[in-house]
C-alpha cells in the first residue's frame, strides 16, 4: 500500500468540481482525420512514447511517474512514457498511484474491489498530475473504509473519456474517524483539482451518469450527505486512427487513443531454414520455429560384435554429410 499518499489530508472540499462537464473535442477530431501509423523512424526516436504497456492489477500496486512505472513503492522503475492499459481483478489493497507527470491510462475491464478492507483506495492521482482516463469495458473502483473510489489530489486534473462502449462504477466507503467523516464521495476532488467527463457529445453518442447509494453493506455506513456511488457509462462512436507501430511477431499494434489491440502479433518470418540438427529461426526476433529436420540417409552394416548380437551401423547424411553411427541390439546370439 502506498503509505506516502496517506500523509496527505483527506480533502472533502473539492467535490463541487464534479458538476463541471465539457465536450471532448479530441474524440470528435479523431474521426475526421485519416489513419496515422507511426513510421519506424519515429519509432526509433520515440519508442517509449509510441507504445502501450499492459499491466494487471492482480499482480500488485501500480506506480506511474513521469519516468515510467514500478510495481512496488520505491521499487524498480521500468522506463516508459507511452499509454498505460490496466486490467485485471483484485480484492486486495492494491491500487493505482499516479505520482507525477502527464499520463494517458486506459482502464480495460478493471475491477478493484476493496469493500472488505479499511484505509485503502483503488486509485489516487497525485498533486498536480494531469491524467486522461479512457474507459474500455466495465470498470469498477470500490474503496475500502474511509476512502473514495478515486482521489484527485490538490492541483491535479482528471479527464474521463469513453471510446466505444465503456463504463466506470466508483464507490466510496464513508467512515467516521475521530476527526470526522471521511470517504463520503465516489470521487474525492481536492482543492484546486478538477475532474471532467462529458455530459453528451452528439446525437448517436450516449453518456449515462448514475449517482446514489449502492453500497455492499449499507448498515455499516455512517450518516453522510454526499453521493457515495457514481457510474459513468459511455456509448461513443470511435474509429481507431492513431496507431502504434505495425504489429510483428513480438508485439501487437494498438490504438494510441483508446488502447484497443488493432492487430494481434503476426506469425514469425522464417529467416534461416531448418537444418538436420536445428529448427528454422525467425529473421525478426531470432526465435527457433519448429523442429530440426533430422539427418537423412540409409543405415548400412559396419561391424558385428557380441557373437552376432550387436550390429554397429553407419550412415552418411545425404544432406549435411555427417557420419553417424548407431548400435542395434538384435536380442539374439547366432
Ligand atoms: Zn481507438
Ligand atoms: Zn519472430
Ligand atoms: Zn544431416
Amino acid at each position: 500500500m502506498a503509505h506516502r499518499f496517506f500523509k496527505y489530508c483527506i480533502g472533502l472540499a473539492g467535490i463541487v468540481a464534479l458538476s463541471s462537464f465539457f465536450v471532448p473535442e479530441q474524440a470528435i477530431a479523431s474521426q475526421l482525420f485519416p489513419e496515422v501509423v507511426l513510421s519506424s523512424e519515429e519509432e526509433a526516436g520515440d519508442a517509449l512514447k509510441n507504445d502501450v504497456v499492459c499491466l494487471d492489477i492482480s499482480q500488485g500496486d501500480i506506480y506511474i511517474s513521469s519516468e515510467g512505472y514500478s510495481r512496488e513503492d520505491d521499487g524498480t522503475l521500468t522506463a516508459f512514457e507511452g499509454v498505460y492499459r490496466i486490467s485485471g481483478n483484485s480484492r486486495e489493497d492494491y491500487g493505482i498511484y499516479i505520482l507525477d507527470g502527464i499520463h494517458t491510462v486506459i482502464l480495460d475491464d478493471l475491477t478493484i474491489d476493496q469493500r472488505t478492507l479499511r484505509q485503502c483506495c483503488p486509485m489516487i492521482v497525485g498533486e498536480d498530475c494531469d491524467l486522461t482516463l479512457y474507459l474500455h469495458g466495465d470498470n469498477v473502483l470500490f474503496a475500502g473504509a474511509g476512502y473514495s473510489g478515486l482521489v484527485v489530489r490538490d492541483g491535479a486534473s482528471v479527464d474521463i473519456q469513453g471510446f466505444g462502449l465503456g463504463s466506470i462504477a466508483l464507490m466510496a466507503y464513508p467512515e467516521n474517524t475521530g476527526e470526522g467523516l471521511v470517504g463520503t464521495s465516489a470521487i474525492d476532488v481536492e482543492e484546486d483539482a478538477c475532474i471532467q467527463y462529458p455530459e453528451t457529445i452528439g446525437d448517436e453518442d450516449e453518456i449515462d451518469i448514475y449517482t446514489g447509494d449502492n453500497r455492499l453493506s449499507p448498515e455499516r455506513a455512517c450518516t453522510y450527505n454526499e453521493e457515495p456511488y457514481l457510474q459513468i457509462t459511455y456509448s461513443v462512436s470511435h474509429r481507431c486512427t492513431v496507431l502504434s507501430p505495425e504489429a510483428d511477431c513480438t508485439h501487437s499494434q494498438y490504438c494510441l487513443e483508446c488502447g484497443r489491440e488493432v492487430r494481434g502479433k503476426t506469425p514469425h518470418i522464417i529467416g534461416s531454414a531448418a537444418t538436420c540438427t536445428e529448427g528454422a529461426t525467425c529473421s525478426v526476433c531470432g526465435e527457433t520455429v519448429g523442429d530440426a529436420l533430422g539427418h537423412r540417409g540409409v543405415w548400412k552394416l559396419d561391424q558385428v560384435s557380441g557373437n552376432g548380437r550387436y550390429r554397429r551401423e553407419v550412415m552418411i547424411c545425404t544432406v549435411c554429410h555427417e557420419t553417424l553411427y548407431r548400435t542395434v541390439d538384435t536380442g539374439e546370439n547366432k
